[in-house]
């Protein structure tokens, strides 16, 4: 099965757009609804039952059960009666709402943190659509239930043999977007190691540095723009509170905001898409760079935001079919990439020069090369039990034919493609 979700930019009508909102505002109020029912049966088990409703507030029988996902989702068009409003949502739309819900509430039982929150007036920002009997897309319109036809701006074609499964409704300051899932029957194979390896080195002084030396300007979207929401947010900040000026001045901000966002992903996307030009397997750092992010680079570290840049990285390697991994990023300034040996230096030092074998380059370059030393490391262990296995699992000459069989045309493609 392949899944794709492709985002696309509607225009919905004042009236459409209306809508939207009131039924993002009803889904709320239920998610609000059905936590509190939740956070009321926590508090309940806490209280001592011997204690009268004056000393502890939440008394509930202590037989009653936790309200879960399937008996909230049922008690919706009980509900319905009592509060009419509920019923101008589409009901698979509402119920999304309180899925939404239990899939925070099963993370939180999972991890052991983040509790579910109340939200606001306006966070409730996107509506789902799980389900349509037929294609809700033509060429200018999506269809969706009790709104009709909404204007949309299909910049790609949706590709041939996709069916649409899920349309997601998302507002972002004043524009709105369908992102659209799409799903195909056919199942391909994960990307198998192959061709010319590329280590990636990412930070702040050069955005990424590779092994083979080439090297990107760091953008810095959010301080060439900074001074100009400095300004706005100030304004902001003199104004009434949820007056109209307020509101108008909020979506300057938040268009502001929006741009920048666009703007970084629209350079990830174009640096992974190089990185994938000028190689077949990608290697990258297993970081976490949200503690750096709290260090004293925290702006430019958030602001070149790595994190995303990995992820964009990921799913364009995995788009093109090549290979991507994650190498353990301990020490890979440190150490000489030809000879292996430790050379220490700090931040300030920016060129690798090695005592033990003479090896001298800049020092990202030398970064890159370790990492990339680590992931054919990687690889040649992991290979070496992956094949092994799958030759055992299948259907005996299936398994390694066909993954030597996808990996060799493509090898003569991107060296033809070179010269
Ligand atoms: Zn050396």
């Amino acid at each position: 099965m392949l899944t794709l979700t492709h985002r696309y930019r509607i225009y919905p009508s004042a009236v459409q757009e209306h809508q939207f909102i009131e039924w993002m505002e009803i889904c709320r109020g239920a998610y609000n609804y059905a936590l509190r029912e939740i956070k009321d049966w926590c508090l309940g088990r806490k209280c001592l039952v011997d204690r009268c409703s004056l000393e502890k507030e939440y008394i509930l029988p202590a037989d009653l059960k936790f309200p879960g996902e399937v008996y909230q989702l049922n008690n919706l068009p009980e509900a319905k009666k009592s509060f009419p409003k509920l019923g101008e949502v589409p009901s698979q739309v509402l119920q999304q709402a309180i899925k939404q819900l239990h899939v925070g509430w099963k993370y939180f039982q999972r991890i052991g943190f983040g509790f579910p929150r109340f939200k606001k007036f306006g966070q409730f920002k996107s509506l789902l659509f799980p389900q349509f009997k037929k294609n809700p897309v033509t060429n200018l319109h999506l269809n969706l239930p009790k709104i009709g036809a909404i204007p949309i701006n299909l910049h790609r074609p949706i590709p041939i043999g996709f069916a649409v499964k899920q349309v997601r409704i998302l507002r972002k300051a004043d524009r709105w977007y369908a992102s659209i899932s799409l799903q195909c029957d056919v199942s391909i194979p994960d990307p198998t190691p192959h061709g010319h390896p590329i280590g990636v080195d990412v930070g702040l002084e050069k955005f990424l540095v590779t092994s083979d030396g080439v090297q990107s300007k760091p953008p810095k979207f959010f301080k060439s723009l900074q001074s100009e929401l400095k300004l706005l947010q100030r304004r902001l900040a003199r104004l009434q509170r949820r007056s109209k000026n307020y509101e108008k001045q909020r979506l300057k901000v938040a268009r502001l905001h929006h741009k920048i966002d666009n703007t970084r992903k629209d350079f990830h996307f174009k640096q992974a898409h190089a990185l994938c030009d000028g190689g077949d397997m990608v290697f990258m750092e297993d970081l976490d760079y949200r503690t750096s992010a709290k260090g004293m680079f925290g702006k430019h570290m958030l602001d070149a935001s790595f994190g995303q840049f990995r992820t964009i990285v990921k799913y364009v390697c995995w788009k093109r079919g090549k290979f991507f991994s994650e190498v353990d990023a301990r020490g890979t300034s440190q150490l000489c990439p030809e000879c292996g040996g430790e050379v220490k230096k700090d931040l300030s030092v920016r060129v690798h020069d090695c005592p033990h074998c003479g090896y001298k380059t800049d020092r990202d370059i030398a970064a890159g090369q370790n990492i990339r030393n680590r992931g054919i490391e990687l690889i040649s262990t992991l290979g070496h039990s992956g094949t092994q296995t799958a030759c055992a699992d299948d259907l005996p000459g299936t398994g390694k034919n066909q993954s030597r069989q996808v990996s060799k045309p493509r090898k003569g493609v991107t060296r033809k493609s070179k010269m």
